[in-house]
């Protein structure tokens, strides 16, 4: 069952989805590379270790399983190495742009979205399926020789299909069910790149010289991870639900951009070019200190 966060978020996604989703493109682009990059190291043999026929592989020469699983852990360590290098710089930028895990959860919210209209219904189904199925293939195509799927034995098809069907349900309950939930309570990698977090880098900063800002609260009602994006540079109070506590906003922010997006809309809609929610270095002391001028939400053109 949705939670009350989750379904104002959902809310929000679908009160403004055809206005505009400037990132959209962009975010595709990221996930589509993220996931190539997933698929090809094992299908181009840099790194694999085959638990079925011993084809193992490391730099693409056949080597032993000893070296075939060194170099499976050290290309594992070299991903997380270069996410880490971004994080230095750009935060968690990763998170909103280039997890496959994190994607899931949009892919969810698509789905549900979507309900109402039954070809949008049916096509972000399908193309949900089609990313885990495709993420799913990548995470056993690392530990099984992909041409087991043309000479593979009965039996060992049956094998091979089982685990991905398993992948693909634990993938499926994550996109249903967990989605940002799992981002922060439970994801190791968001633990540890929130607790790592430099005080500056690129982020989402709020700066309002022309008092652009009406208080609409869409850029916190938008947030998959329950934010104020107007006060990242301050400790968020209630983290309940998070696993570590009392850090800075912008350490559990996950830089995906949803509220400088949202924030665009709002300033769009009433004619004003300033937008006080963008990405950009962040500054301290920029948080929102003054009182709203509105509390309306508006997805309207003004007459
Ligand atoms: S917190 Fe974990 S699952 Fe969530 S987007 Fe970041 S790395 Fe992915
Ligand atoms: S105008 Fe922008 S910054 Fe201000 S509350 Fe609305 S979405 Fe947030
Ligand atoms: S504050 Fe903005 S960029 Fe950060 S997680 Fe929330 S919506 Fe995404």
């Amino acid at each position: 069952m949705q939670t009350k966060k989750i379904q104002k978020r959902e809310k929000m996604l679908d009160k403004l989805w055809n206005k505009r989703d400037g990132f959209k493109y962009l975010r595709i682009f990221a996930i589509t590379i993220s996931n190539l990059i997933l698929l090809a190291i094992p299908l181009l043999k840099f790194a694999r270790v085959d638990l079925w026929r011993g084809n193992h592989y490391f730099l693409m020469r056949e080597t032993t399983v000893v070296y075939g699983l060194a170099g499976v852990i050290g290309t594992i360590l070299s991903l997380y190495l270069f996410t880490f290098a971004t994080n230095f710089f750009l935060r968690r930028m990763f998170c909103g742009w280039g997890c496959p895990v994190g994607f899931l959860g949009r892919l969810g919210e698509k789905v549900d979205i979507s309900q109402k209209d039954k070809f949008w219904y049916i096509f972000h189904l399908i193309s949900g399926g089609a990313f885990s199925a495709t993420f799913a293939i990548s995470i056993m195509f690392w530990w099984t020789d992909w041409r087991i799927l043309i000479d593979g034995t009965p039996k060992e098809l049956g094998i091979f299909f089982g685990i991905f069907a398993t992948i693909l349900m634990i993938l499926y309950l994550h996109g249903k069910k967990w989605r940002f939930t799992f981002c922060k309570v439970a994801c190791p990698i968001g633990i540890y790149y929130s607790v790592v977090s430099k005080d500056q880098g690129f982020t989402v900063y709020y700066n309002d010289p022309d008092e652009t800002c009406t208080g609409c609260t869409a850029c916190e009602l938008i947030c998959p991870v329950d934010l104020n994006p107007r006060t990242l540079d301050l400790k968020v109070k209630n983290t309940d639900e998070n696993a570590v506590q009392e850090m800075l906003g912008h350490d559990y922010c996950l830089n995906c951009g949803d509220c400088v997006d949202v924030c665009h809309i709002q300033a769009k809609v009433r004619n004003k070019e300033t937008i006080p929610l963008r990405f950009g270095w962040n500054n301290k002391g920029r948080s929102y200190k003054g009182e709203c001028k509105s509390k309306q939400l508006e997805t309207e053109s003004n007459p």
